[in-house]
Formats: structure tokens, C-alpha cells, sequence
């Protein structure tokens, strides 16, 4: 009889362990290198097709890159039509322009359609692009509903039959803040509007999302400028402050590009070798400093989006990889706790390091 209780014994033990094993193999894992490039505001129809046809010429072979658009609401009004916009600083009142002529706002929805079709991600920006900074709740929920407002009437906001314009996807489910000015009443309404996450905070480059009150947080960066001691957040705005204080100056485009194109090509290496921390990029549509920043974000989605490992994917996809871990297996991916690549293997081995932007 004791031999079969010490069997048991030991059987259980087997088990305990098997179980342990199993789960440390499960978090050991490592993760995919995730890389969300996303763009705010979203108004100039040039750079609508541009990125339309780069995405395009990306994906030929196989998905290697889908963005997320952070559009403003406003841009899909058009001038004539301010008044249908209730925003929460009065009627037909907006910080920035108006969506232009109906045929501009026509042309911008179709974009979107086409673009949410092959993949990509519509998201919000509000609308009116005020700065929330203070808002209570009640605020946000009126921006919220004009924003919703925005997506499901488009057609009739504009005063045209909806046979003739699509309306824009049905819903947003992730949000930027204009300026990324927050309060506590904008996490408060998030959930309410049925949105999973939220872009609008800065971490450090290694930092792995976290879910706060329901809601995904995907922040920025706080990225070191490439052999410099200075640090911006992985925004290009941001980058244009910082290294010419907001001057365009053609004559040091090149190395304005050049060094933004080793910044981030510094934050993939360090994430795809280290954590593996998913990678934060904010673009607008506006050509800073001459186009300079959208020309590295062109190089580096070319080294990088379908390399082995590496998802340059929307946030919504994003959210639902997060989803899907538990919260011991992120805690695990944090403290680097699995096998990583530390020699840099094939893969990174061909991004190289001191390449000048290819021009295109
Ligand atoms: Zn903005």
C-alpha cells in the first residue's frame, strides 16, 4: 500500500510538473515582431492615393503591410454642409478646415471603402480636432456621437442621396486624441462607444501593451534620435520639432530622412532582438520637413513589413493578438522570458544599418 500511495505520489507530482512545464513552454514562445504604422487627420487626397498605391505595391506578392487611419471626422463634410457638425464648441465650428467641395469629401470616402476592403483600418480622431484636454465625459460622448454621426450618414450629412455615396465602414473601434490631449471623462466614454483601444499615451520603446478599465492601451514611443542623446515620440511631427524646430530647411532633407530611417530601423532592432515589444509609428499626412519623415517611414516599411517574424499589421489586429494572451504570457514577453533571436539572425542581418533612404 505505501509503494502505491508513493506512486501516486509520484504520479501527481509528474502531473504538476508536466502542467508547469507546459505552461512555461506556452509563454516561452516568442512572440511576433508587431509593427503598427498609423496615420492622423487624413486629409489630403494626394497622400490618400499615395499611401492607397504604396500599400498596393506592397501587398502584390502577399500581405506584408496594413495601416490604420486615425481620420478626422471633419474631413468628410463638406464646406457647405458645416452646419450638419454639432460640435461641442457650437454648430459648424471646427478647429480645422472643412472636407473641402462634396467632391473632395466623395473622393475620401472612397479611399477609405477601397482601403478597408483590402485590409486596412478606419479609426477615430474626433472629429472637429479640439483638444480634450479637461473634458468631462459629456463632452467626449457628444464628440463620440457627432464621430459615429460622421461614419453612418456621410450621404446624408452632405445633403446627397445616399445611392450615390457609400457610406463610410460602419464603425470605429480605436481612438488617437487631437493633440493627444486626454482626461479622465475621455476613459470613461471609450467603452460606452464600444472602442478597444486607445493610441494617445507615450511608453517606452520596450513596453508591451496593457489594458486599463477594458481598453487597449498602444502608445507611442519615446524614441532616442539616431546617434544623438535627444528623444522624441515615434511621431513625425514630433521628429520635425525636434531636429529642426519645426523649420523646413531642403538643404538638410537627406539627413533630416536619413536619421529618422536609422531611428527606427534602431527601435525594430532593439525590439526584434530584445522583448519583442509591438512598435508604435504616427504619421500625418502632411509633408513635414518636405516629405523628409514619410520617405524614411517608405524605406523602413520596406526593410522591414514581411520579414520572418514581423507583422506590420492594423491595430485591430493587434488587439485581438492581445486578446488572446493571457496575462501571465505578456508579463512573460515584458521580462523577455523566451528564446530570443540575440545574434542577429538572417533576417535581420539584412537590414542594414547605415543605408541611406532609397529614393522612390
Ligand atoms: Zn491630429
Amino acid at each position: 500500500m505505501p509503494c502505491i500511495g508513493g506512486m501516486r505520489i509520484l504520479f501527481i507530482t509528474l502531473a504538476v510538473f508536466l502542467a508547469v512545464v507546459s505552461t512555461d513552454a506556452r509563454s516561452a514562445e516568442r512572440p511576433p515582431q508587431f509593427v503598427a504604422i498609423a496615420f492622423d487627420n487624413c486629409t489630403e487626397l494626394e497622400r490618400w492615393k499615395e499611401l492607397s498605391d504604396f500599400a498596393a505595391a506592397m501587398n502584390k506578392g502577399g500581405d506584408r503591410l496594413h495601416f490604420t487611419f486615425f481620420v478626422s471626422g471633419i474631413n468628410f463634410i463638406a464646406d457647405a454642409d458645416r452646419n450638419s457638425y454639432s460640435s461641442p464648441m457650437g454648430r459648424g465650428v471646427s478647429r480645422i478646415n472643412f472636407g473641402g467641395t462634396l467632391a473632395d469629401v466623395r473622393r475620401r470616402i472612397d479611399f477609405a471603402d477601397d482601403l478597408v476592403r483590402h485590409g486596412h483600418e478606419i479609426a477615430s480622431h474626433a472629429v472637429g480636432h479640439f483638444s480634450g484636454k479637461g473634458w468631462p465625459a459629456e463632452t467626449w460622448r457628444k464628440e463620440f456621437g457627432a464621430f459615429a454621426d460622421v461614419l453612418r450618414h456621410a450621404a446624408r450629412n452632405n445633403a446627397i442621396d445616399p445611392a450615390d455615396m457609400p457610406d463610410l465602414p460602419a464603425r470605429a473601434t480605436g481612438f488617437r486624441a487631437p493633440y493627444l490631449a486626454t482626461s479622465p471623462g475621455l476613459y470613461a466614454t471609450l467603452k460606452e462607444f464600444g472602442f478597444r483601444y486607445d493610441t494617445s499615451g507615450d511608453s517606452l520603446p520596450d513596453a508591451w501593451p496593457e489594458k486599463t478599465d477594458g481598453i487597449w492601451r498602444f502608445n507611442l514611443a519615446r524614441l532616442k534620435l539616431h546617434r544623438s542623446a535627444r528623444s522624441a515620440l515615434s511621431m513625425d511631427y514630433n521628429f520635425f520639432v525636434l531636429q529642426s524646430g519645426a523649420i523646413t530647411d531642403p538643404r538638410r532633407f537627406e539627413f533630416f530622412r536619413d536619421q529618422i530611417l536609422q531611428t527606427y530601423l534602431d527601435y525594430f532592432r532593439a525590439n526584434y532582438s530584445g522583448n519583442r515589444a509591438p512598435l508604435h509609428i504616427g504619421h500625418h499626412f502632411f509633408d513635414y520637413q518636405g516629405g523628409a519623415y514619410k520617405e524614411a517611414l517608405k524605406s523602413f516599411a520596406r526593410e522591414v513589413c514581411g520579414l520572418a517574424e514581423v507583422r506590420c499589421v492594423t491595430y485591430s489586429k493587434l488587439a485581438d493578438y492581445m486578446d488572446g494572451l493571457s496575462a501571465d504570457q505578456i508579463a512573460a514577453f515584458q521580462g523577455g522570458d523566451f528564446p530570443k533571436l540575440v545574434e542577429p539572425g538572417a533576417d535581420v542581418a539584412r537590414v542594414p544599418a547605415n543605408r541611406s533612404a532609397e529614393a522612390h
